[in-house]
């Protein structure tokens, strides 16, 4: 469930009708539904009640400032895989105690950078950033807590570029040489092996690989436990899948992966941490677009719209659906026909959707994408010198803008000529 319903015939985001926003912002732009996100985030905290948990949110679905400050406030940890998200999430507020670091490339600095400003731990994905982060920390006096990634090499049976615990991935450390790895780990001067991690892919709408891969890790925590390890904190990742299409998806609730956790590892005396991210902000986010022509082609009619692939670019690099709707309520029974969704932007594969049945628009109308919360903005860039696009939250009847549109002096400003042109 989300706050973006039709009221008197418009599409509100809470109680602000979305062409206010538009009236004030211009289009294209991002709207965020407070409620939502605090909505999405207490599901993951409440399924998990009972546990000792921490709902550490994936910051790389929506990294803006506002939203890390909300959920911050919420009392969520986060999941950083970057310096830059890590100095983010301490900007917005969050204690290094809360912030775990992912991800398969962490570079020196960046591990100094959270060492000094302190972190839960490191999920570490390899054995030579094992030995990296063990020099880094001895040079410094400290001791890096981590978890070692394990890939259980399951099918998530998601999109191929977001599986991420098939044997042929790049992530992790394989489980079957997980032994020798924390072995290894443990003879490290600067490490303190504390727990198990496993993240296996985005976007999945069933349970079952969730449930493989964490039976997985319970027989892990034993092996390990007798190998006289302290394994007393289990990473689960993120990765729990959203309605892109709502007229045919449904995948599990928050409240079934609860369950699945309690039943898996649940018995196990670990701290359980989990770092959903498109669950969280993935709905309760869309984006607001006019459309600038109808065009008739051959066999197919356009609605050309102001904003592009740039902005959102899930549809041309995963081949994603978004659900689209007029701003402006349709009568209920008006025929829809169908059409090509573009952007502006100066290839084919700036297409959002294809004979999409919509009903009548004219230019001029405002469109909105739904579900695009999460890694829309964040992986959004300025090809064709498109500038990014505001973002703007929203709290019951106010909004405010929290990323401002730049204008072309400070886009063509941010370059600098050799004086030797
Ligand atoms: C991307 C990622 C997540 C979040 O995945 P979602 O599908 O957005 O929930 C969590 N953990 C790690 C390590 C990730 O790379």
């Amino acid at each position: 469930m989300d706050h973006f319903l039709y009221k008197a015939g418009a599409l509100h985001a809470e109680d602000v009708p979305v062409p206010e926003i538009a009236a004030s912002v211009g289009t294209p732009f991002y709207c965020y539904s407070a409620a939502t996100l605090t909505r999405h985030y207490r599901l993951f905290d409440e399924a998990l009640d009972g546990l000792d948990h921490l709902v550490c949110y994936a910051m790389k679905s929506n990294s803006n400032q506002a939203i890390l400050k909300l959920m911050a406030g919420l009392g969520a940890g986060m999941d950083v895989v970057s310096g830059g998200e890590y100095l983010r999430a301490k900007a917005a507020g969050v204690p290094g105690e809360r912030i775990v670091f992912s991800g398969v490339g962490k570079t020196g600095e960046e591990m100094r950078l959270a060492l000094e400003g302190g972190i839960r731990q490191f999920n570490v994905e390899s054995e030579p950033e094992l030995v990296l982060l063990s020099q880094v920390a001895e040079a410094m006096g400290a001791t890096a807590p981590i978890t070692i990634r394990v890939n259980p090499d399951v099918d998530a049976r998601t999109h191929e570029k977001i599986a991420t615990g098939k044997a042929e991935n790049k992530f992790g450390i394989p489980i079957s040489r997980a032994r020798e790895v924390y072995a290894q780990a443990a003879a490290l001067p600067g490490i303190e092996v504390i727990g198990i991690d496993v993240h296996i892919g985005s976007q999945l709408t069933e349970l079952d690989p969730f449930e493989q891969a964490y039976l997985k890790v319970a027989d892990l925590t034993k092996q390990l436990r007798a190998d006289g390890h302290t394994i007393r904190r289990l990473d689960l990742g993120g990765g729990l899948g959203i309605p892109y299409e709502r007229s045919n998806t449904a995948p599990p609730l928050p409240t079934e992966y609860g369950a699945l956790i309690k039943r898996t590892v649940g018995d196990l005396g670990c701290e359980i941490e989990i770092e959903p991210g498109r669950l969280i902000s993935g709905n309760a986010g869309i984006l607001v677009t006019e459309v600038i022509y109808v065009k008739s082609g051959e066999g197919r009619d356009f609605l050309i719209v102001d904003a592009a692939m740039n902005d959102l670019i899930r549809p041309a690099m995963y081949g994603a659906w978004h659900d689209i709707v007029p701003v402006a309520e349709p009568a209920a029974g008006v025929e829809r026909q169908p059409f090509d969704i573009v952007g502006p932007v100066c290839e084919t594969g700036d297409t959002f959707a294809k004979a999409r049945p919509m009903p009548p628009v004219q230019a001029g109308a405002l469109v909105a994408f739904r579900s695009a919360g999460a890694y829309g903005a964040v992986m959004s860039s300025e090809y064709n010198t498109r500038p990014l696009i505001p973002e703007v939250l929203v709290h019951e009847h106010q909004f405010a803008v929290i990323r401002a549109r730049p204008s072309f002096e400070e886009i063509i400003n941010r370059d600098s000529v050799p004086s030797w042109l």
